[in-house]
């Protein structure tokens, strides 16, 4: 019987020449993300889903391990498009392997047989037709760490950039300079996971703090906008010392980058510490802003965090956009992005109004008209 990595070899193509280095006798490095694996002939990256076959780098192409549409305070963006439906796909597979992951169905499909996640072909552009079909602004990939999957990403960014759509990861960012580069001409918006600020801690995930703060940087740089996320987890990564070094690095960067700390709940493998409390979100929040953070939330336990569901002007307080978890509640911004009461800039992706909100829930985009079965 055809294992999934027999499946999955099969929907594959030959990798951007961009992300791949030839080494020598046919050994390969691959530029995908920030492991940087030389890769013999016959091998399989860390990934398990790059591969090289006879000298030439194989990525995946051709299907999707997941589909769903989020309101795009899901993944979550708060500057970009409020109310905005997020049209969000997936492959399989990842390059960290986190215990505590919520998609580790998609994301640990080819290193854990519980995650039981067959593919399903489809075309990038019949994706694309139903985004436009259901009127989502945002293309997304997401739910598998789409870096090692870029090739394909960016097949289906071509698509919905030529619809007018945007376009955004939601990543682990273990990136490289090549691999950004390669993304850059194709994407508007980019999260990152910023799991904790302690190197020994990433090492236990699979990876290393440093590629993630470059990649934070070099995002920025490029004029990408980026919001990052960290999942607090008690006795992990909630330490003030540990957050305020976290939160100093962000600000150095921008203050106006807007930081997310979001509850743990017990999943997948990780089920000893336990559920983050409301009271842990808002110190968190607290050193943040204090670190000088503009744009500081607290997600995942929706009507107990106070105002830090809110968007408010960094200069007056005013209050620009009201939430109650994914749902938009109230939006005063200009059409210029700025502040109604004292006319300050607000950093993000605005749009000229607010244009109500499709769902505040995930739901399935209908796959009879993408012809997936
Ligand atoms: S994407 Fe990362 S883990 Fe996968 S082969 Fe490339 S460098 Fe290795």
């Amino acid at each position: 019987m055809a294992t999934l990595a027999d499946v999955l070899a099969e929907r594959t193509a030959e990798a951007a020449s961009e992300l791949v280095e030839p080494i020598s006798n046919n050994r390969l490095r691959c530029h995908a993300c920030g492991h940087l694996c030389p890769i013999p002939d016959g091998a399989v990256g860390v990934c398990k889903v790059r591969f090289n076959r006879g000298g030439t780098l194989m990525v995946p192409w051709g299907y999707v391990g997941a589909l769903q549409c989020d309101p795009i305070e899901k993944k979550p963006f708060f500057h970009a498009r409020p109310g905005a439906l997020a049209f969000s796909f997936g492959m399989l597979g990842c390059d960290l392997h986190c215990s505590y992951c919520q998609n580790w169905v998609t994301s640990q499909a080819l290193r854990d047989p519980q995650a039981v996640a067959p593919p399903i072909d489809v075309e990038p552009t019949s994706l694309v037709e139903e985004a436009v079909r259901l009127n989502a602004r945002v293309v997304v990939s997401t739910y598998n760490e789409p870096l090692i999957t870029s090739e394909w990403a960016v097949g289906i960014f071509k698509e919905a950039r030529a619809a007018g759509l945007m376009t955004a990861y939601v990543s682990n960012g273990n990136g490289t300079p090549r691999v950004l580069e390669y993304i850059r001409p194709w994407i508007d918006l980019y999260k990152v996971d910023l799991k904790s600020f302690n190197d020994r801690h990433y090492r236990q995930l699979g990876g290393r703090l440093q590629p993630i703060l470059d990649t934070i940087r070099a995002l920025h740089a490029m004029s990408i906008w980026v919001e990052i996320v960290t999942l607090l987890i008690p006795g992990f990564n909630n330490s003030d010392e540990e957050i305020s070094e976290l939160t100093s690095f962000l600000a150095g960067v921008s203050p106006d980058i807007p930081w997310h700390v979001t509850a743990f709940h017990k999943d997948y493998r990780m089920s000893d510490p336990e559920n983050t409390t409301p009271d842990m979100l808002m110190r968190a929040a607290e050193i943040g802003q204090k670190n000088g953070l503009r744009y500081v939330y607290a997600g995942n336990i929706p009507g107990q965090v106070g105002d830090l569901e809110h968007t408010r002007c960094h200069q007056c307080r005013a209050l620009l956009v009201e939430r109650y978890g994914y749902f938009i509640q109230s939006y005063r911004l200009t059409p210029e992005g700025t502040c109604p009461e004292c006319h300050t800039s607000v950093p993000g992706r605005w749009g000229r109004a607010f244009e109500g909100q499709i769902a505040s829930m995930p739901f399935l985009p209908g796959r009879r008209r993408l012809r997936l079965f």
